[in-house]
C-alpha cells in the first residue's frame, strides 16, 4: 500500500494503493505508522509524501461512508493533526490529482509541489458534506478567503499553475522523469533552511470584509437553491476560519461534517455517487465482456434528435454519416450541425480549428449503400413502427456484419424493430434525451435479445461521449417515460379536482422539481402528449377523464410556449396564470362527474409522486431496471428531479416506504373508482412498506 525510500536526509512516502491511493481505515493505520517510524529516524530531515500512481490522491474511500470504519482512528483529521505537528518538515509532491482528504492532507503539509495539469480540489459539497479534516479552516489560511470559498462551494478542481498563483502551491515542476529529483531538490533546500517548519496555526486568513464576501456568496447560492444545507454551513465553517483559532475552527468544522453527514442530503448524494458507479453492473454481461470497436457511426433522420446525437459523437472524434429522406432536409441538418460549432467557436467555448475538424468529420448521404462501413448505426427517424420497420429492414441489408444496429425510440417496442431484421442481438435502444448534445441521461434498451457484447459496447461508446448510460429493459416508455406517466396523469386529473396549474406547479417546484408538471407539458408542447395518447386510445380508454384537460387544450390550439398559450399564458418565457382554465377544468369536472374542492399541498405532492414510485416499484418487479438506483440516475439526470433527494426511489426509502404505502392506500380508497384504478400500491412496495423496510435493506438482503 505504502513504501519508504531514503535518500540521504530525505524519506519519501510513496503510496501505492491501486487505483486511486483511497484514504480508507488501512492506509490511515499505514501513513501513521510510517510516520511514527520516520519521526524517531534520526537521519531523517525530511519526509515526501508522494505516489506511485498517475494520481496522488482520490481522497476518502467513500464506501466507508456506508459503515463505521470513517471514524475508527486514526481517522482523516487525526492524520493531518499527525503531519502538522510533527517536528519535522512535510513536502507533498503531487504529479497527479489531489482530491478531498489528499487536498486536507497536503494542505497540513510544509510544502506542497504540483505539476501544471495536477488537479487539486475538496469536492465534498458535491455529496452534501463539508471537507471534514481541516479544508474549510487550512485553504482560506494558505490560499485565502476568495480562493477557498469558490472551491469548497463549488466543489471544482483547480490545476497546478492557479495553485501556484494563490500561494496553495509553493512550487510546479514538470511531470516528467525527472519530476521526484526536482522534489529532492527542493527538500535539500528545505532541509538547509534555519527554521523549516511552517505552522497553519500562526497564519490569519487575510480579508478586508470577509462578512460582506461570505453574505454575498450566500445570497447567491439562496437565489439559485434554498433547500441545500450544506453550502450554508460550509459558509459558516469559512466564516468561523476567519475568527477562531485553528484548533477551535477544526473542532466545529468536524461538528459540522459529523452533522452534515447524517443529512438526508447527504445520503442522497452519496446514494447517486454509488449509483453511478453501480449502473453499470449489468446481468448477463460479465465485467470481462469485450467490446466492439467503434469509429464510423451513421445516423438516421437529420431532425431534432438526429443532428443532437450527431454533435455528441462528432465533439467525441467519431467519424459521421447522417443520412435523410430528401436533399433539402440532409442539407438542413447538415447546416444545424455545422451552425452549431461556429456559435461554439463564436462564444469562444471552442477553437476555430477543432470546430473545422468536427464539421469535416460529418457526411450527409441520401444511400444506405453509404453505411457499409459504419460500425454504429443510430435511427431517429419519425416515430411510427411502419417508418422504423422499413428503415431496419434496409440497415439489415446494407450494413455490415457486426455492426450494431440501435433505435432512439421512445415508445415504441423494440423487440419488434429488431425482428424486422435477421440479426436481433446485435439491435439495441438508445433512448437520447432533449437536447441530445447536452442532456448527460442515455437509456440502453437491451432487447430480450440484444447480445451482451453489444450492451458493453453500447456503454464503452455512451461513455466516450459524456453520457451516463443506464441499462433498461423493453416496456412502454422505458424506465423515465414510464414513470413520467403516473406523474403527468395526476398533474392534470388534480387540475379537474379543483387545483390550479400553478398551485400544482409551485408545489413540485417548492419541492424542488426544476420545473412544474404544468410548465413542463409547455414547454415541451400540449401537442406532443396528445398525440402520443391518440396513438395509444385503446389503451387509455378505459379512462378518459384523466387527460381530458390536455386534450382539450390540445383541441384549443392551446399547444403551450409555442402558440403562447398553454395552461399558462406566455410573454416570452414568463408564465402568466390564466383565469380561462379554471373555467375549462370546471366544463371538463362537470362533464366527466369529478367533484372539485380545495386541494392542499400535501395531497398535490403526494399525489403526483407516490404513483410515481410505485410505478417505479413495478419496473423493479418486471426487472425492467435492476435496481432502485437506476430508477433515481434517470430521474435526476433525465426529468429534473432533484438530485439533493436522490431521486423518487431514495427519496421514498428517505419518508419510509411504510408511509408511502398508507399513503397509496389512503387515495386508493378515498379516491373511489378513480383511486381504485391508479393507486394500487404494487407487490414488492407492500411486501416492504408492511415489513417497515427500506430499499436499502432489500438490496442490502439480497446480497447477503
Ligand atoms: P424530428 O421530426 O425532429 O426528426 C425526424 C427526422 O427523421 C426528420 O428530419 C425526417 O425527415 C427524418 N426521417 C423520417 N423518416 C425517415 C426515413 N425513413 N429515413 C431517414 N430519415 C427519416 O423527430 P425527433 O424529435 O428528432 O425524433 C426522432 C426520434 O427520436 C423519434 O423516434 C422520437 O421518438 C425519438 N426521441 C425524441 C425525443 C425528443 O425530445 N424529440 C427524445 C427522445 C427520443
Amino acid at each position: 500500500m505504502l513504501s519508504i525510500k531514503n535518500t540521504k536526509e530525505v524519506a519519501f512516502v510513496e503510496l501505492n494503493a491501486p487505483p486511486v491511493n483511497a484514504l480508507g481505515l488501512s492506509m490511515r493505520q499505514e501513513l501513521t505508522a510510517a510516520i511514527n517510524q520516520l519521526e524517531k529516524d534520526s537521519e531523517v530531515e525530511a519526509i515526501v509524501l508522494c505516489s506511485a500512481l498517475p494520481l496522488f490522491c482520490g481522497g476518502a474511500d467513500i464506501a466507508e461512508f456506508r459503515n463505521e470504519a470513517l471514524w475508527e482512528m486514526p481517522d482523516l483529521p487525526s492524520l493531518c493533526e499527525k503531519i502538522e505537528s510533527s517536528n519535522k518538515p512535510f513536502i507533498i509532491a503531487m504529479a497527479g490529482a489531489a482530491m478531498g482528504g489528499a487536498l486536507e492532507i497536503a494542505l497540513t503539509c510544509d510544502y506542497r509541489i504540483a505539476t501544471s495539469n495536477t488537479l487539486m480540489g475538496l469536492p465534498e459539497i458535491k455529496l452534501g458534506l463539508l471537507p471534514g479534516a481541516g479544508g474549510t479552516q487550512r485553504l482560506p489560511r494558505i490560499a485565502g478567503l476568495e480562493v477557498a470559498t469558490q472551491m469548497i462551494l463549488s466543489g471544482d478542481p483547480v490545476n497546478g499553475d492557479y495553485a501556484l498563483t494563490c500561494g496553495l502551491v509553493d512550487e510546479v515542476f514538470e511531470n516528467d522523469d525527472a519530476f521526484l529529483s526536482n522534489v529532492l531538490a527542493f527538500a535539500h533546500e528545505v532541509v538547509s533552511k534555519e527554521n523549516p517548519k511552517r505552522r497553519c496555526d500562526e497564519i490569519q486568513v487575510v480579508h478586508p470584509n470577509p462578512t460582506d464576501f461570505l453574505n454575498d456568496f450566500r445570497d447567491k447560492i439562496l437565489a439559485k437553491n434554498k433547500h441545500l444545507v450544506a453550502p450554508q454551513r460550509c459558509l459558516q465553517s469559512l466564516q468561523l476560519a476567519c475568527e477562531l483559532p485553528l484548533a477551535e475552527g477544526l473542532a466545529q468544522e468536524k461538528a459540522g461534517f459529523a452533522e452534515l453527514l447524517d443529512t438526508p442530503q447527504s445520503r442522497a448524494g452519496r446514494h447517486l455517487f454509488f449509483a453511478e458507479r453501480e449502473c453499470t453492473k449489468i446481468s448477463g454481461v460479465s465485467r470481462d465482456e469485450s467490446s466492439r470497436e467503434i469509429n464510423d457511426v451513421g445516423i438516421i433522420g437529420a431532425g431534432t434528435m438526429g443532428c443532437g446525437i450527431a454533435i455528441a459523437f462528432l465533439q467525441a472524434g467519431y467519424l459521421v454519416t447522417l443520412l435523410e429522406t430528401r436533399q433539402d432536409l440532409l442539407d438542413q441538418g447538415l447546416h444545424q450541425i455545422s451552425k452549431h460549432f461556429n456559435r461554439a467557436v463564436e462564444k469562444g467555448r471552442m477553437s476555430i480549428e477543432k470546430a473545422e475538424g468536427f464539421s469535416n468529420n460529418v457526411s450527409g448521404t441520401l444511400d444506405y449503400a453509404d453505411f457499409s462501413d459504419a460500425d454504429l448505426i443510430i435511427e431517429a427517424a419519425f416515430e411510427n413502427m411502419d417508418v422504423k420497420h422499413q428503415i431496419f429492414k434496409a440497415l439489415d441489408k446494407h450494413a455490415k456484419q457486426g455492426a450494431i444496429l440501435a433505435s432512439n425510440t421512445s415508445t415504441l417496442d423494440l423487440n419488434k424493430i429488431a425482428a424486422a431484421t435477421s440479426r436481433e442481438a446485435d439491435v439495441i435502444g438508445l433512448h437520447f434525451f432533449s437536447p441530445a448534445n447536452i442532456m448527460r441521461l442515455l437509456e440502453v434498451v437491451r432487447t430480450d435479445k440484444t447480445a451482451p457484447d453489444v450492451i458493453k459496447t453500447a456503454i464503452t461508446v455512451a461513455k466516450r461521449i459524456r453520457k451516463l448510460p443506464v441499462t433498461v429493459g423493453v416496456c412502454y416508455g422505458f424506465v423515465g417515460n414510464r414513470m413520467l406517466e403516473p406523474y403527468f396523469r395526476e398533474g392534470s386529473r388534480l387540475l379537474l379536482e379543483g387545483a390550479t396549474p400553478k398551485q400544482v406547479d409551485d408545489v413540485l417546484e417548492n419541492f424542488g422539481m426544476a420545473m412544474g408538471i404544468h410548465a413542463m407539458a409547455d414547454l415541451a408542447g400540449i401537442d406532443v402528449g396528445a398525440r402520443v395518447r391518440q396513438e395509444r386510445r385503446d389503451e387509455l380508454a378505459h379512462d378518459p377523464s384523466y387527460q381530458a384537460i390536455q386534450d382539450t387544450l390540445f383541441e384549443m390550439g392551446r399547444l403551450g410556449q409555442k402558440t403562447g398559450r398553454g395552461s399558462y399564458l406566455y410573454e416570452g418565457r414568463n408564465r402568466i396564470v390564466d383565469s380561462e382554465v379554471p373555467l375549462i377544468c370546471e366544463g371538463l369536472a362537470k362533464r366527466h362527474g369529478v367533484v372539485r374542492r380545495e386541494i392542499n399541498e400535501e395531497e398535490i405532492l403526494e399525489r403526483c409522486l407516490f404513483p410515481l414510485i410505485n410505478e417505479g416499484f413495478l419496473i423493479l418487479e418486471e426487472n425492467i431496471a435492476e435496481r432502485s438506483s437506476d430508477c433515481d440516475l434517470i430521474w435526476v439526470n433525465g426529468y429534473g428531479f432533484p438530485n439533493w433527494r436522490g431521486g423518487p426511489m431514495q427519496y421514498a426509502d428517505e419518508i419510509g416506504l411504510d408511509k408511502v404505502l398508507e399513503r397509496m392506500n389512503f387515495y386508493r380508497q378515498s379516491l373511489g373508482e378513480y383511486g381504485e384504478m391508479w393507486f394500487t400500491p404494487s407487490k414488492l412496495l407492500k411486501e416492504l412498506g408492511s415489513k417497515g423496510q427500506s430499499l436499502a435493506d432489500y438490496y442490502r438482503n439480497k446480497e447477503e
